[in-house]
């Protein structure tokens, strides 16, 4: 909403914007390694970064930070596209870092021509040893010192591919006895030989991340590059490339990661489990990504409203995913039809003994009690129904108001019926119940004068329609997998897998009403006192999979 006070990056916004700083021009940026699918934590920084621009009248570039050759991919560009087109923003610019190597290689020399930067052929060993740590100053490499002439032509010959891989780097010449441990002349290219996406062959030398960001914003003339709060130390270093080169003088402003409960959000991790197929891909319904979230029938506005809600931190916290189920369930809640699903492996068959034999009924039954716009739907009725197993009780329980024997129940939308006998298989397991209906409680012309307690759903055995259904849980075991991976204290990098939830996914059969058998993949309905649920992409007209996007009530609140 629009009356929430400003969070603080809108704060330094109004502020500048009232300073006239850059004629009041705000100029955000999304800038995403394409190493991976987008997660929900990406979808924070887009909402903020879109958000802020759309706010102040401005725009947003999505550009490709893909400076690493080795990790990057062009399935992962258009999957970023796709998602954040999918969250409803659409960017300025389409840009990618590797479109400015030229540019950033000329930045390089400049600083070596200034003599703020040096060939190091020191060995990556050798180079960390002589860095110090936070209260021990580091070693002058003893490469220091080339002249301007040796380092040039050392850096084209770097460019030229005529050293191997790690033989040598480029360093800027800062202060190797700084406080902060990134001002110690930190390497500014490394060679690797390797293909790019992008630019092939052409380049066997790459520059690093704060090379290369800061660098990127102020070609674009980016006025507030927005990060999270592990780049507070690097922000001088930002700040001295950007005053060493007198380029265009962009500010980086950081807020606080989103961390959610029950999941992790490292694209490294979410790979090891598509690779490992403990998933069974990216977009996977038990996922962080937004391809995973989508499938599992999240819409675009629940995860707005959703980063709405969390804010913007300075902080980092861990959110409860109880609030994004919260936000999805609220629009389901409105939007969605209710519709009937049994939803069990072994449904009980309920015979109306006096129901006439062939009879059918067309019942007009409410598509949704919060919204009366949303009209009724038609749904058959016979003499035989399918009930849950869940919805009967041979020996109830003193607060049980579903089926037992000699009890009463109503049908949803149909009748109140009694069950008077109960039929079991050679083995005791109840097959079918006996029952009576009462012609005159009809719902909607009740006369019956009867009150019953209980309300089950069910479905018309002559029409009803077989489906698999998917219910998904959580996709980790433990609230903050994170922490209990570094009390593991294990060096295995896979340690983290024994913490997956064992029962995240549960596939049961179902039979549902017949006016689902064609609904599109993506539609979303309320399964009545189930859930709302979602037609997967697997789904076909001859095997209906719903995915459970989220159950009706929060079945973890403590
Ligand atoms: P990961 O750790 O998952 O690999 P990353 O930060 O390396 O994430 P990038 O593709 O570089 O991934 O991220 C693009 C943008 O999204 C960056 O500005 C980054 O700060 C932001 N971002 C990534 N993860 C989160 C998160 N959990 N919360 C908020 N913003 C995030
Ligand atoms: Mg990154
Ligand atoms: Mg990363």
């Amino acid at each position: 909403s629009t009356e929430r006070s400003l969070n603080f990056i809108e704060q330094i916004i109004e502020e500048d914007i009232s300073a006239g700083l850059h004629d009041g021009r705000v100029l955000t940026r999304f800038p995403p390694e394409p190493n991976g699918y987008l997660h929900l934590g990406h979808a924070k920084s887009i909402c903020l970064n879109f958000g802020l621009a759309q706010r102040y009248g401005g725009q947003t570039n999505l550009r490709f930070d893909d400076t690493n050759p080795v990790t990057e991919d062009t399935e992962y560009v258009d999957s970023i596209k796709a998602d954040v087109r999918w969250l409803g923003f659409e960017w300025a610019e389409e840009r990618y870092a590797s479109d400015y190597f030229e540019q950033l290689y000329n930045f390089a020399e400049t600083l070596i021509q200034k003599g703020l930067a040096y060939v190091d052929e020191s060995t990556a060993q050798e180079i960390a040893a002589m860095k110090g740590s936070p209260t021990v100053p580091g070693q002058n490499s003893p490469y220091r010192d080339r002249s301007v002439e040796e380092n040039l032509s050392l850096f084209r010959q770097m460019r030229a591919g005529t050293f191997p891989d790690g033989a040598k780097v480029l360093r800027a010449k800062i202060d190797m006895a700084s406080p902060n441990m990134h001002f110690r002349d930190p390497i500014i290219y490394r060679i690797k030989h390797a293909h790019h996406h992008r630019t092939g062959d052409t380049w066997c030398i790459y520059p690093m991340y704060d090379f290369a960001h800061g660098q990127s914003d102020a070609i674009e003339q980016i006025t507030h590059s927005v990060c999270t709060l592990e780049f507070i130390p690097h922000r001088p270093l930002y700040e001295w490339f950007i005053e060493q080169l007198a380029i265009f003088p962009s500010k980086q402003y950081e807020f606080a990661r989103l961390n959610l409960t029950y999941t992790v959000m490292s694209k490294r991790k979410l790979k090891k489990l598509v690779e490992g197929g403990f998933v069974t891909g990216w977009d996977d319904p038990r996922m962080p990504t937004l391809a995973g979230i989508r499938r599992r029938g999240y819409t675009a506005d629940s995860l707005r409203e959703f980063c709405e809600r969390i804010g913007v931190a300075k902080r980092d916290n861990l959110i409860d995913v109880g609030l994004l189920e919260f936000c999805i369930r609220e629009e389901l809640n409105r939007t969605t039809d209710r519709v009937m699903a049994v939803v069990d492996d072994k449904p009980i068959k309920l015979v109306l003994t006096n129901y006439p034999e062939g009879k059918e009924e067309t019942l007009h039954i409410e598509n949704n009690p919060e919204d009366e716009t949303a009209g009724t739907r038609e749904v058959p009725f016979g003499r035989k129904v399918y009930v849950e197993r869940d919805d009967f009780m041979e020996v109830p329980s003193k607060k049980y108001f579903r089926l037992a024997p000699g009890k009463m129940v109503r049908l949803k939308g149909a009748y109140i019926v009694q069950c008077d006998e109960v039929i079991k298989d050679e083995t005791g397991e109840v097959t079918e119940l006996h029952c009576t209906y009462i012609p005159e409680s009809k719902s909607g012309q009740d006369t019956s004068g009867l009150n019953v307690k209980g309300t089950i759903h069910w479905v018309s055995v002559a029409h009803a329609v077989p489906a698999e259904v998917r219910l998904y849980d959580r996709l980790f075991a433990v609230e903050n997998p994170a922490v209990e991976e570094k009390e593991m204290e294990s060096d295995d990098d896979n340690a983290f897998l024994s913490l997956l939830n064992p029962t995240s996914l549960v596939t049961v059969k179902a039979l549902v009403e017949p006016n689902l058998a064609d609904r599109a993949v993506g539609s979303r309905v309320q399964f009545m006192r189930k859930g709302y649920f979602t037609v997967d992409a697997d789904s076909t007209p001859g095997h209906l999979v719903f995915n459970r996007t989220v159950t009706l009530k929060d079945a973890w609140a403590k």
